[in-house]
């Protein structure tokens, strides 16, 4: 069984001392937890100023990550983060691809390279697939999450490492959830589009996320096919994030 990965995506949130103070009640409360059963992996994306703050202090199985990645290295770039320094900060992985940054204009092209140059880099990309209200009611939902999916797993070599993250627009921050069935039926194509293109689809991490909650978790986490929740929203609250983890292993 692959282990549930629960990623909290704290976006453009929150102000600095709340923000130390969350970091600090997430870390306390996994502590406790600790060590987390069937190998649930927690990573936290925090805006990009507070990798500098954000110590653990003690042994806590928690990773860090980036929400984007530039495609520059080091050098004359102003207003670029580039992979190297995401790494020296101790971030693991990084979102391409959500669908906040494909709003502002982000597109596949792009988002395949984003993914190229974290994988050169050393992060591991979480690739963000998802389909908006108007291409699910058209019945376009699996023909959009495959053409997202193509556009990174044909730029990124097969053995390289790559997350997927199935987020349906209509249900970022709008506080509606997909249901488990329609979340299966998407994850079962991206799988099988992966085996399709030289990789091992079961042996891939599919996310949901989408207005995921204490109380909608553990019925979509209590799937084999849904490997763990991109959480927006509710990773601002220990307490809510926390239950979410608790939903995965339970
Ligand atoms: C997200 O930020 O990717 C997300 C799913 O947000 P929310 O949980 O608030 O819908």
């Amino acid at each position: 069984m692959r282990p549930k990965v629960i990623v909290g995506n704290w976006k453009l949130n929150p102000p600095r001392e709340r923000g130390t103070q969350l970091f600090g009640e997430i870390v306390r409360g996994l502590a406790a937890r600790a060590p987390l059963p069937r190998g649930v992996e927690v990573w936290i994306l925090p805006p990009t100023p507070f990798l500098a703050l954000l110590d653990p202090g003690v042994e806590v199985s928690l990773g860090v990550g980036s929400q984007d990645i530039s495609l520059c290295g080091y050098g004359a770039h102003t207003g670029e983060i580039g992979g190297e320094l995401l790494r020296e900060f101790g971030c693991g992985l990084t979102l391409v691809g959500h669908s906040e940054r494909r709003c502002g204009g982000e597109g596949d092209a792009l988002v395949a390279e984003k993914a190229v140059a974290a994988d050169r880099t050393g992060l591991i990309p979480l690739l963000c697939v998802g389909e908006s209200e108007q291409e699910r009611d058209a019945g376009e939902t699996i023909a959009v999450v495959e053409r997202q999916l193509a556009a990174v797993t044909g730029a990124l070599s097969e053995e390289r490492p790559l997350w997927v993250a199935y987020e349906p627009v209509w249900a970022i921050g709008t506080g509606r959830t997909a249901t488990p069935g329609q979340v299966i039926e998407v994850h079962r194509a991206l799988r099988d589009a992966l085996d399709r293109g030289g990789r091992n689809g079961s042996a891939t991490p599919i996310l949901y996320g989408g207005s995921v909650k204490p109380d909608n978790a553990a019925s979509l986490l209590g799937s084999d096919e849904i490997d763990g929740a991109l959480v927006g929203g509710a990773s601002l609250e220990a307490n809510s994030f926390l239950a979410i983890v608790d939903a995965a292993e339970a």
